[in-house]
């Protein structure tokens, strides 16, 4: 505990709607919200930097969603052929569909090998090659050659990697002096004049407020999966910080690029690894044809995610789905050896059994594409800073606050992420953040006053919430939205499907003020916390289907109908939203796509067809 709390409400106790709620203040250089992968490389730098470092998170660090990664962490280590950086930052920008910015991507790609060293040398327990090097299995879009050959370039823990890293990173994170705040929810930002302060949260257990004070904030709250009705993405993939952002008045950016991943488990939703894949599993139609052949032709079942998402898509509506509704896939691994699927894959085997009742020796998986990542967050550069656009500067830097991980869109993945990308970005940028703010900000640095308001925000939706009164249970209103999203903003879209989107998730938006919950306590209120956590989803729902109405053309994960082709000269450029949150109303600006690199080692890689 904060040597200035003792445990004890030591602030003001401010009353709203006469119900008084006190607050504990605490100090802090830095505060990090989020103990997933992203959030505890920057705590561990922050701490290592000698700044006085706070992380806040709402479930225990190692159950953040980073622990459900399965397939790996992409870094040109070249241990099992052939590798170059220069090779991964092409696939990555063409992975991207020419969305991402290039400086941003050249700092992810060039910083990869040693950020994957670092976690080996903190003991991650990565499988081995047979020189007892750290192995690498193919993923899709992954190329050698600017696209020639298959890399492989994701290293492993065999089906684990997440997990394994996560553990490590906690571990390595409490050999500094970080203070953990485990169990409090982030509700929001405190915003004094356009910089960032701090943050207020609730401590989940007795339900105390905490104001936290701080000379950088730093977001770490990863993505929004479960805005969708079907997503490989924990329940606790709610996207708090992007809405918090939303709250205070700045943008989000790219929002309409959702990842479909190919291979969720046909209803439980949960993920199959695209090592899978890369192990050498392939997808195959109700006629036994492996089609991606015909949709890809050298990646094949290696083509990146929103690819192969859309063959599949297109394979059950022209009627060769599988099963009795002739409405999923099948993934087929039985061709394998037995020990490779024991030692590589041991972790979707049982995922396998116990999701979908399938021996995966034996018969093929059921799958189906499921909502997996979000390439679309907070703006930043490739510091960590948070962007906006202001008197007519799109790189204008938000003071106080910085967001990494899958919450920021720096953008390295633009319309599409390449699997295992993410992880690298987590720990690539988690230090970027760290190494910044070691930069700037003095330890135990001066704070300014707070402003007389600083906890009103978060003070006042808590005490709606918790007061809610209205026709319609959280659950409720929930289920609609993700149905909304799930039927009218998925895989392929079109100017029909999303206006009528816009319409009805605007609906649901509406619906809010008549919510109604049940818990009236401060003690473990589960109830309270999911509508904070549904306020929070549908804020960046409405802003993703706005989005999404809005881009005419189709790149990486987005996919009109109506404008199949990428239009270039008019829509190379990244969108900006803002919410008014008392109205419901988008509005829409774009920052430009940074078209050059970081160094003269590489240039701009030129856009041109997107084929695998
Ligand atoms: C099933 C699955 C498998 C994947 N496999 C891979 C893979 O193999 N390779 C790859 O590169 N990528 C993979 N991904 C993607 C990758 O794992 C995620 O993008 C990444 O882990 C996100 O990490 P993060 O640190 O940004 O956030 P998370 O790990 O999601 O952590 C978010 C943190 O924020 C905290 N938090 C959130 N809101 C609040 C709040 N209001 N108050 C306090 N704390 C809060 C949470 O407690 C948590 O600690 C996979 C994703 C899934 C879902």
């Amino acid at each position: 505990m904060d040597a200035t709390t003792n445990g004890k409400a030591n602030g003001s106790a401010p009353a709203v709607n006469g119900r008084a709620y006190p607050i504990e203040d605490h100090t802090f250089d830095i505060v990090v919200v989020g103990a997933g992968g992203a959030g505890l490389r920057a705590v561990v730098g922050c701490a290592q930097a000698g700044l006085k470092t706070a992380c806040i998170t709402k479930v225990f660090p190692t159950r953040s969603h980073t622990v459900a990664a399965q397939g790996g962490i992409a870094a040109s280590l070249g241990n099992m052929g052939p590798d170059d950086w220069r090779w991964h930052m092409y696939d990555t920008v063409k992975g991207s569909d020419w969305l991402g910015d290039q400086d941003a991507i050249e700092y992810l790609v060039r910083n990869a090998p040693e950020a994957v060293y670092e976690l080996e040398h903190w003991g991650l327990p990565f499988s081995r090659n047979d020189e007892g090097k750290i192995y690498q299995r193919p993923f899709g879009g992954m190329t050698t050659d600017y696209g020639k050959g298959i890399a492989l370039r994701t290293c492993a823990a065999a089906d684990r990697t997440g997990h394994a890293m996560l553990h490590t990173l906690y571990s390595q994170s409490l050999r500094y002096s970080a203070e953990f705040f485990i169990e409090y929810f982030a509700i929001d930002l405190i915003m004094d004049e356009g910089r960032c302060v701090g943050v207020i949260a609730l401590k989940l257990d007795d339900g105390t407020v905490h104001r936290f004070r701080s000379n950088m904030t730093i977001l770490a709250t990863g993505g929004y999966g479960r805005a969708y009705f079907s997503a490989t993405s924990a329940h606790t993939c709610t996207g708090d910080g992007n809405a918090m952002v939303l709250r205070a008045g700045l943008p989000l950016q790219d929002m309409e690029f959702v990842q479909f991943h190919p291979t969720g488990i046909y209803g439980a939703g949960c993920l199959i690894t695209e090592g899978a894949r890369g192990e050498g599993g392939y997808l195959v139609n109700s006629e036994g044809e492996r089609f991606m052949e015909r949709y890809a032709p050298s990646a094949k079942d290696l083509a990146s995610r929103d690819v192969v998402s859309r063959s599949m898509t297109v394979e059950i509506r022209e009627g060769r789905g599988v099963g009795k509704n002739k409405d999923h896939i099948y993934l087929h691994l039985d061709h394998l050896a037995p020990e490779i699927l024991h030692e590589r894959l041991p972790g979707i085997s049982e995922s396998a059994r116990i999701f979908a009742g399938v021996d995966l020796t034996k018969e093929p998986i059921p799958v189906l594409p499921t909502v997996h990542y979000n390439m679309g967050g907070i703006a930043t550069n490739f510091h960590g800073e948070v962007l906006t656009k202001k008197n007519g500067d799109p790189d204008t830097v938000v003071p106080g606050l910085m967001a990494i991980g899958e919450a920021a869109c720096v953008s390295v993945h633009g319309a599409n992420r390449l699997g295992s990308n993410s992880l690298i970005d987590l720990v690539v940028f988690g230090r970027a953040a760290a190494l910044r703010c070691a930069e700037t900000i003095e330890k135990n640095g001066k704070h300014a006053e707070l402003p007389k308001d600083s906890a009103d925000l978060a003070l006042s939706r808590l005490d709606k919430f918790r007061n809610a009164s209205g026709g319609t249970p959280t659950a409720e209103l929930r289920l609609s939205m993700q149905k909304v999203m799930q039927s009218n903003c998925a895989v392929f879209r079109t100017g029909a499907t999303l206006d009528e989107g816009h319409k009805l998730i605007h609906a649901v938006y509406a619906g809010m003020p008549d919510i109604h919950v049940t818990d009236r306590s401060m003690t473990w209120n589960s109830d309270l916390v999911e509508t904070l956590e549904l306020d929070n989803l549908i804020a960046q729902a409405v802003v993703t289907m706005d989005s999404a109405q809005n881009r005419k053309e189709s790149r990486g994960s987005h996919a009109r109908e109506d404008f199949p082709e990428r239009d270039d000269k008019n829509w190379m450029k990244h969108t900006l939203s803002w919410l008014d949150m008392q109205t419901g109303k988008v509005t829409i600006d774009y920052r430009p796509v940074h078209t050059y690199t970081m160094t003269n080692d590489i240039s701009y890689i030129e856009p041109k067809a997107r084929v695998y």
